[in-house]
């Protein structure tokens, strides 16, 4: 019955971000995967239809700025990466506006540092911003900026992974809900490459100390945090008082499914304030 009850809540959720990792963009071979990027497209064109208000976090600059330089391998310098990130944005926003444009849609990009999001101040003007986009039908979409942030200073400047980001930028524009399209059906008590007898849990009230020893690091070299920066978002968007959605991305149309209410993935609840 509560799990009823809080997943009837997904569905009054207006404002959403939407966070999808490189893993769910690419293919094994590094390549994008047109059909992922459209069909998010889609989904997320039809939610502003029905109403909502929803946000984009998507990685992938690097992965698709290799493609856009027939680089056959992923730079290893920081300044390296640094360039292809810079080639590869924009790119990817070629890339999304022209999907976008599809279904009626204009999108915005907003790049985002850890030192942007600090001060109270300049985090009004990035809500500021976020409001003004909704205002205008746009669909904003985000991403750290790659080519400014290092990794080197990973601590003080960089988010280090999307999971992080997104769960900060539902702080900040007050969302409903995060969901997390991840390469995994949910959060399971145990990494399921390791232990194939491992359960999924589908619904977290509460994130304890034994609930975070189950998480691992990444699946493959592709994604960035693992279930341990997942969790750590759940963190930050629960005790904000939002909900966090993780499903499986390899179809976005699962995001409506979430928005109906099933019980797909792990719902990891928000805090009762
Ligand atoms: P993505 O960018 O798609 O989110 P990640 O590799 O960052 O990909 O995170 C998903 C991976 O986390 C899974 O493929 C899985 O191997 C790993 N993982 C570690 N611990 C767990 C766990 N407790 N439950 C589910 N997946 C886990």
């Amino acid at each position: 019955m509560i799990m009823n009850h809080n997943r009837e809540r997904i569905k009054e959720a207006k404002r959403i971000v939407v966070k999808v990792g490189t893993s769910t963009l690419t293919h094994s071979t590094g390549k994008m995967n047109f059909l992922i990027m459209d069909k998010l497209a889609r989904v997320i064109s039809e939610l502003s239809n029905r109403g909502k208000e929803v946000i984009l976090v998507s990685s992938g600059a690097i992965g698709v700025g290799c493609g856009k330089l027939n680089l056959n391998k992923k730079p290893v310098l920081l300044g390296e990466k640094q360039a292809v990130a810079a080639v590869g944005q924009c790119e990817l926003m070629h890339m999304y506006s022209k999907f976008f444009s599809d279904y009626n849609y204009t999108v915005g990009q907003i790049l985002l540092t850890q030192t942007a999001v600090q001060e109270q101040n300049r985090k009004n003007n990035i809500l500021n911003t976020f409001q003004h986009l909704f205002a205008y039908g746009v669909i904003p979409i985000v991403n750290e900026n790659d080519s400014v942030s290092t990794e080197e200073i990973k601590s003080m400047d960089s988010f280090g992974d999307n999971d992080t980001l997104s769960a900060v930028v539902t702080t900040i524009t007050g969302s409903d809900l995060l969901i997390i399209l991840s390469d995994i059906d949910g959060f399971y008590d145990c990494d399921p490459r390791e232990n194939t007898s491992s359960s999924l849990i589908s619904l977290v009230e509460r994130i304890t100390p034994e609930l975070e020893a189950y998480a691992g690091g990444a699946g493959t070299n592709r994604g960035t945090g693992g279930m341990k920066t997942k969790i750590n978002a759940a963190k930050i968007v629960t005790s904000s008082g939002a909900d966090m959605v993780l499903v499986n991305g390899s179809d976005p149309d699962i995001i409506l499914d979430v928005l109906s209410g099933n019980e797909i993935g792990t719902l990891f609840c928000k805090d009762l304030l």
